[in-house]
């Protein structure tokens, strides 16, 4: 920035340099008034003479036109006495004055000459080119001449002497003045003096120009990240200090699944990718918010809070979303699928500092990752929701010790023959205030925590309390890590035993996505479980990276395609057609078709004419804390 010193000084030097080229100008003005006055003075004085040669001339001799004057100027005794007359004028500074009169072919000729040097002789032609003669005979009054060079000031004062209205003779005089010498002199140095100060001033007025816009040129270098145009961190850095946290919500966004497109398509696809995303979060933007790529394909977003307008950061941050997820990318004739998922903060300035704001943006970001990526995730909600700013391990453990952990069920439905084959059982966590809660994106948080195994035990437990003796079959999610957990085997183990009938009620869902390494640990501890009669599901079929072969050797019971690939799927012909394909080698696999998030009728009939054998979703039944019954559905 440009500190307010430098400004006020240049505004200075500005004001300056034109206070003195005022002066300047003023002095010139002054100058020319004296030269006026002294003329006027002059000219005064000899017009006086004048008029008193005219009545001596004309009065005195009766003289009635031009001939008559010549006449009697034509004696050569009149004419010493008048121009001895006239001589009298004479200083230094007059040294030519005439009297002219006009012959009959209108040319000038000379009646009497008082000059003491080159004097002209009577009747001498005269020439005249100056117009202001022309102008005396017109207007019938007296004229002033001015000619000037560099150090002299030349005036000719010319008369006209008149009888009854008519000019019979033009009295002239030359007056030649070293005043305006003198005062040039005088003023000189003064002038001089400005010049020098004006020059002085508009060069450091133009150095200063040159230096401000050297400045804002290097400063936008400094501040703009060269791939995308938009600010970095340098900018941030710089402007933080100064931003008014209340003003501004606060938003992380991150490029999803990037690295797949760089790894698929190129780095320099990826390059084209980030410029485009780029400039839609512009677009998507106003003026008033502050865009800056904060990393690789990492942007920060200051949203500016309108009073009117309190949804503002959503709104934002919903159609950066959407333009982003429908913004065709086409690079090499590929098309490019991008998608973003935003963390929110809307009160940075509650936070210590806008680190910290940030990095509850960036938690918000990542809850965002984990719900699925796509999407928006507000602190606030997430606050309400989750009590994410508490510790996540602290909340987990409060609900397991104060027994606020439960169980929801959501039926999966076999709509060929319209009955429910089995129940999902989904963890919930009631908070402090009796909300209950969806823990789902603080697992990752508790991931191979101490905590995470105390949680699957007590879902065991209520599971089993649940489904002992009732004649339904429940759906059981574990995570490969829990499968090979000795004292969770244990507690599943000694359920099947002590109530066989149990086993071949319970079916264990794998999430596909968790990494599944050792693959022969992972088929032993399933055909453990086999060997009591349990089934096994894989989870979230389509979402993680396990290939085909992988699924075949495990041999599950179940495959259970991810929500993902089915919640478009009556908008998304290529979502649909991987979803058949699935259908099928599940059918050759030997392993039955589970379509999850079967939210709307529309998705619904998507799927009847597919060879799927269930559905579980909203749209057949919301998770619920009783068991349903078929008349409860849809
Ligand atoms: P997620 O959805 O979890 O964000 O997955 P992701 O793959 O986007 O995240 P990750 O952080 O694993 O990968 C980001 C990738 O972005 C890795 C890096 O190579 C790439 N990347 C970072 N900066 C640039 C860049 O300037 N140009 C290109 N082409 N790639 C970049
Ligand atoms: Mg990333
Ligand atoms: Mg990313």
């Amino acid at each position: 920035m440009v500190n307010k010193k430098e400004v006020f000084l240049f505004l200075l030097l500005f004001s300056l340099g034109i206070f003195f080229i005022f002066i300047y100008l003023y002095i010139k003005q002054a100058e020319k008034d004296i030269f006026t006055k002294i003329e006027i003075n002059r000219i005064e004085q000899i017009s006086y003479l004048f008029q008193n040669i005219e009545k001596d001339i004309i009065d005195n001799n009766k003289i009635k036109n031009s001939k008559q004057l010549i006449k009697l100027l034509y004696n050569a005794k009149t004419r010493k006495k008048y121009e001895k007359y006239l001589s009298f004028i004479a200083t230094p500074s007059i040294k030519y004055i005439y009297l002219l009169t006009k012959d009959n072919k209108g040319r000038f000729r000379f009646l009497l000459d008082a000059s003491k040097i080159d004097k002209a002789n009577f009747f001498e032609k005269f020439d005249v080119t100056n117009q202001k003669y022309k102008a005396l005979y017109i207007t019938k009054e007296a004229q002033i001449i001015r000619q000037e060079d560099m150090e002299n000031l030349f005036l000719t004062y010319i008369y006209p002497i008149k009888v009854d209205e008519q000019i019979i003779a033009v009295l002239s005089v030359d007056i030649t003045t070293k005043i305006k010498q003198t005062l040039i002199e005088l003023t000189k140095p003064l002038e001089t003096f400005f010049i020098i100060l004006v020059i002085f001033v508009f060069l450091f007025v133009a150095m200063t120009i040159i230096q401000v816009f050297h400045y804002f040129i290097t400063r936008k270098k400094i501040f703009t990240d060269p791939l995308t145009q938009l600010y970095n961190r340098n900018y941030l850095a710089e402007v933080s200090p100064m931003l008014k946290l209340e003003n501004y919500s606060v938003a992380m966004l991150d490029l999803d699944k990037f690295k797949v497109i760089n790894d698929t398509y190129g780095h320099k696809a990826g390059d084209f990718i980030l410029a485009q995303s780029a400039q839609i979060l512009k677009n998507s933007t106003r003026g008033s918010d502050i865009l800056i790529r904060y990393g690789g394909e990492e942007f920060l977003l200051f949203i500016y809070k309108r009073d009117n307008d309190n949804n503002s950061t959503l709104k934002i941050c919903e159609r950066i979303r959407k333009n982003i997820d429908t913004n065709k990318f086409i690079y090499d004739y590929n098309e490019i699928q991008v998608q973003v998922s935003i963390g929110i903060h809307e009160h940075p300035h509650l936070e210590k500092n806008l680190n910290e704001a940030i990095k509850i943006a960036d938690k918000m970001l990542y809850i965002a990752k984990t719900k699925g990526r796509n999407r928006v995730i507000n602190y606030i909600d997430s606050k309400k929701d989750t009590h994410v700013k508490s510790n996540n391990l602290d909340f987990v453990k409060d609900a397991i010790d104060d027994n606020r952990v439960v169980c929801f069920y959501q039926p999966i439905y076999n709509y060929l023959d319209k009955t429910i084959l089995k129940y999902e059982a989904l963890v919930r966590i009631i908070d402090k205030h009796g909300e209950i809660i969806s823990p789902i994106f603080l697992l990752e948080d508790l991931k191979h925590t101490n905590i995470h195994y105390k949680l699957t035990q007590r879902i065991l437990f209520i599971i089993f309390e649940k489904f002992k003796n009732i004649d339904k079959h429940v759906g059981i999610n574990l995570n490969f890590s829990d499968l090979i957990n000795e004292d969770i085997e244990k507690t599943i183990l000694d359920a099947f035993k002590k109530n066989p009938n149990l086993a071949s009620r319970v079916t264990i869902e794998i999430l596909e996505s968790d990494e599944i390494k050792n693959i022969p640990l992972f088929k032993e501890k399933i055909e453990l479980m086999h060997s009591y009669g349990a089934q096994v599901s894989i989870d979230d079929f389509g979402s993680g990276y396990s290939n085909f072969k992988t699924i075949l050797d495990i041999e599950a019971n179940f495959l259970k395609i991810d929500g993902s690939l089915i919640k478009n799927i009556d908008i998304n012909e290529k979502d649909f057609k991987v979803v058949k394909s699935i259908i099928h080698f599940a059918k050759v696999a030997n392993m039955k078709t589970i379509a999850e998030f079967v939210h709307s009728q529309e998705v619904y009939d998507k799927l009847l004419p597919l060879d799927l054998d269930y559905m579980q979703g909203y749209y057949i039944a919301e998770p619920s804390p009783t068991l349903l019954n078929v008349k409860d559905l849809f």
